[in-house]
């Protein structure tokens, strides 16, 4: 499975990390999927009910409402992203473990390094994780 991403979409994730730093920043995915590719459509930031640099949980309602407007839009939710202000872009044992949804896929954006660093995973039975090709597309 691939992952494309418009540059745009880059570029609004690694802003809303930046800008909840040193706090983790949430939010959700949309876009399409087929067999194989992905497409991205869409980046939603998203309340972090727990306000903390080391954990994020999502607000049920808001993400409830969020999932409506996506499927008016006629995406579908595709996953959710969170930033990791101060430590590598992999999920950590607490995120495998909130990993509960296996059709999801989960975007991690590090501040660790100098240049931010994002990658994507699936994660099963909330523990096995594989990194997915992610492309950033110019446009
Ligand atoms: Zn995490």
């Amino acid at each position: 499975m691939i992952i494309n991403l418009a540059k745009s979409s880059y570029e609004k994730l690694v802003e809303d990390a930046k800008e909840r730093f040193p706090k983790e920043a949430c939010g959700l995915v949309a876009g399409t999927k087929e067999e194989k590719v992905v497409e991205v459509k869409e980046v939603v930031p998203m309340t972090n009910l727990d306000d903390s640099a080391e954990h994020f949980t999502l607000d049920p309602q808001e993400q409830f409402k969020v999932a409506k407007e996506i499927r008016k839009q006629g995406y579908e939710l595709l996953g959710n992203y969170h930033s990791h202000p101060f430590t590598p872009a992999r999920p950590s044992a607490e995120d495998k473990k909130l990993a509960y949804n296996e059709e999801l896929i989960y975007f991690i954006i590090s501040l660790a390094e100098s240049e931010p660093i994002l990658k994507a995973f699936k994660i099963e039975e909330q523990e096995l994780v594989s990194e997915l090709e992610l492309q950033i597309e110019n446009n």
